[in-house]
């Protein structure tokens, strides 16, 4: 009778307590744990040569050969250290091959013996020789398996203590005795339609696959798989949250038109095509929960303002949480500017602004305010999510720059009210599809253009010793009227020292370089109206240049600058730097982004370069989630990414469309996993997401 995969591998032969905590270790407990190990490459070692044809140098290579003599003996340099070797010759010629501190290699390898070996053929000591070849002995009864030789080679990361050999051996095993157990637990309709292997032969191929198409099918089967059942609670989510009611609005109204009458621009088509999407969103009786995507400056905040109006013509209340103070007291003067415009009329609209550097009193009296639905539109910080913040109807949450925000501080906005619409706005585009996985259940809009007539900046990378140059630069531009950022890194773990660092700079700049302009410096310790007066008088175009540290990096709207410095330029993530950039070109005027960077790191070097090549943010996003792979990418706060193995949206991205398509489909048929045919999968998902046990039994 034979044990399930879900048996401790303790149980296989050639594991003890000491190696069952190795593999441990590495999140390998089960035999199913050994089987979804997956190789990290693999070598082609399944093409012969004969010896006279071995290439000195050249990579590893295959041989059969006889073992024609052996000897052990020991180093002298090392005591105790003992070298086997061997002549080992086929009809061509013969070479020697050497092993270091494996004695027990005598036994096996005795004159007479045939074997395959894989290694490099490298020059010693005047001698051609292989240095610790893989090998395999043939032996007379054919039926034993080769899998180091003579065929294409899994290569794993080992667990500590074992060797490729073992851990292959070890594969190998559990593949042919528990063959039988390996059920498939995607419904048969699912793997027709998509052309899936089934699982066991997966499994068997992804291990040792007899050639590299039967690799890739396997490779296919597994990461859909992998797709398949991120997307399915997803999906189940995607559903449940469609049965929930929500808010029906309405959309039309005097508010919405007045203010899209009043903007000084025309909409973009993307505009009026993503404002189309959530009012037609809003007006259903559900609860509307919806990612907008738009690089940095394609005007997403019109579009925030237009859907919170909605909100507020038919009665409610609504809210924009932002992650920094300046940006909420910027969009806050638009908003105040726009609803107070023609001159002689009451207010259109009351908006409240909230941020924690509030005293008392005043924030006591907007509390009551916003809790009497006197207020209609609050304008906050993270301050908004504070337990004394009480909506009277809250209609609709927005959150801007959502990457700044996890997951847990949404869902907190979204429950000072009762289901309300939620919109959730990021610069951080990503492709649509990988939108999809990551936020599988929101719905994505997309605004893919920016407004017209804006130039692309021009961006290059200098170095340090470039600064004489770089001064001179920016004293033309200035001198020409226009303004300037300079950025300057400033990082949790060393506040202190680049505080003082970007100080330093400032009455440096201030004091020498550009004495008798006027210079003046920012920094999230400022007092809250020097940061204000600060922020006016470059504004206003009084301040020419702004040394500041990175609270600009999200959101300011300052047209007249064109130039943006980015001081040890490789401190920033790429997408951070590409924010940065989209403070400036907002104007007809041509802009300059200067990274001025000595670094020399690989990744900073790919990050700078990305920067000079590419302006779109989709793709720099792209780029970036390249060079950091996407658990990095998204971070802690999209849990679930880290538990794809083998799949990678990135470069599989049909094939997870259509394993979202057929979550969705799925669970659109059978939303409690009911059906006999489903339990298979319906065990594999609880087994794999415990959490979402609730999702699917309750239903
Ligand atoms: P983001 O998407 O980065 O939040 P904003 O909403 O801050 O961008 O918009 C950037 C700038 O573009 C603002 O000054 C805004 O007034 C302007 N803008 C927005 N939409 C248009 C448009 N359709 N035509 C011209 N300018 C626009
Ligand atoms: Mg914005």
């Amino acid at each position: 009778m034979h044990k399930s995969l879900d048996t401790s591998i303790r149980y296989l032969k050639g594991i003890g307590p000491q190696r069952a905590k190795a593999f441990a270790r590495i999140g390998i407990n089960t035999l199913d744990d050994l089987l979804y190990y997956f190789p990290r490459r693999y070598e082609d070692r399944s093409s012969f040569k004969h010896i006279s044809q071995l290439e000195e140098g050249a990579p590893a290579q295959t041989i059969r050969a006889q073992v024609l003599a052996i000897k052990e003996r020991r180093s002298f340099r090392r005591r105790g250290f003992t070298i086997t070797e061997i002549k080992a010759g086929d009809s061509t010629g013969s070479i020697s091959c050497v092993w270091f501190n494996q004695p027990y290699l005598k036994n096996y390898l005795k004159a007479g013996t045939t074997l395959i070996l894989y290694g490099k053929l490298e020059r010693y000591n005047n001698k051609l020789q292989m240095s610790a070849p893989d090998f395999e002995i043939i032996s007379e009864d054919k039926s034993e398996d080769l899998l180091s030789v003579a065929r294409i080679v899994p290569v794993y990361s080992l667990p500590e203590g074992i060797t490729q050999r073992a851990f292959r051996q070890l594969v190998n095993q559990v593949l042919k005795e528990y063959s039988l157990q390996i059920q498939d637990f995607l419904p048969f309709d699912i793997r027709s339609r998509n052309k899936l292997l089934n699982l066991a032969k997966s499994l068997f191929y992804i291990h040792f696959p007899d050639s590299l198409q039967a690799q890739e099918e396997a490779l296919h089967r597994l990461s859909f798989e992998e797709f398949f059942l991120f997307q399915l609670p997803l999906a189940l989510r995607k559903l449940r949250k469609k049965q929930e009611e929500g808010i029906a609005h309405k959309t039309q109204g005097a508010l919405v038109e007045e203010f899209l009458r009043s903007l000084a621009f025309t909409l973009t088509p993307a505009q009026e095509k993503v404002i189309r999407e959530i009012a037609w969103d809003m007006q259903q009786p559900v609860q509307m929960q919806r990612l907008l995507q738009g690089d940095v400056g394609s005007g997403k905040t019109v579009v925030a303002m237009a859907a919170m109006l909605m909100a507020i013509q038919g009665g409610y209340q609504a809210a924009l949480m932002v992650p920094t103070e300046i940006l909420a007291k910027q969009h806050y003067a638009n908003i105040i500017g726009w609803a107070t415009s023609s001159a002689g009329r009451k207010s259109r609209i009351r908006a409240g602004l909230l941020t924690s550097a509030q005293n008392a009193p005043e924030k006591k009296k907007l509390l009551r305010q916003i809790k009497a639905g006197q207020i209609d539109l609050v304008i906050g910080t993270h301050a908004l999510l504070q337990e004394g913040v009480q909506f009277k109807g809250l209609g609709l949450a927005v959150i801007d720059e959502q990457h700044k925000f996890g997951v847990a501080q949404r869902s907190l906005l979204s429950h000072k009210g009762v289901n309300p619409d939620i919109l959730i706005m990021t610069a951080t585009p990503i492709p649509r599809t990988l939108a999809i996985t990551i936020y599988g259940d929101l719905d994505v809009s997309v605004i893919n253009e920016l407004p017209p007539g804006r130039k692309p900046v021009l961006t290059r990378q200098i170095s340090n010793a470039q600064r004489e140059w770089l001064y001179a630069f920016l004293k033309e531009k200035i001198d020409s009227g226009q303004q300037v950022y300079i950025v300057y890194p400033l990082i949790e773990e060393s506040l202190a020292l680049d505080l003082s660092g970007a100080k330093q700079m400032y009455s440096e700049l201030k004091n020498n370089i550009f004495k008798g302009y006027n210079v003046a410096l920012m920094h999230g310790r400022l007092k809250d109206s020097e940061q204000d007066k600060v922020m006016s008088d470059f504004k206003s175009g009084q301040v020419q240049l702004l040394i500041a540290t990175t609270v600009l990096e999200v959101g300011i709207d300052v047209a007249g600058a064109t130039v943006m410095v980015i001081e040890h330029a490789e401190r920033f993530g790429l997408s951070q730097l590409h924010q940065l950039r989209g403070r400036i070109g907002r104007g007809s005027l041509e802009s300059h982004c200067i990274l001025v960077s000595d670094a020399a790191t690989e990744d900073s070097r790919l990050r700078m370069q990305a920067m000079v090549n590419y302006s779109d943010g989709f793709h720099i996003a792209e780029e970036d989630l390249k060079i950091r792979g996407p658990g990095e990418f998204f971070g802690q706060r999209q849990h679930g990414l880290s538990g794809l193995r083998i799949s990678n949206p990135l470069t599989q991205m049909q094939l997870l469309k259509h394993a979202r398509e057929e979550a969705l489909e799925l669970v659109g048929r059978d939303p409690q996993l009911a059906d006999h045919q489903h339990l298979p999968l319906k065990e594999k998902l609880l087994a794999r997401f415990p959490e979402y046990e609730k999702l699917i039994v309750v239903g």
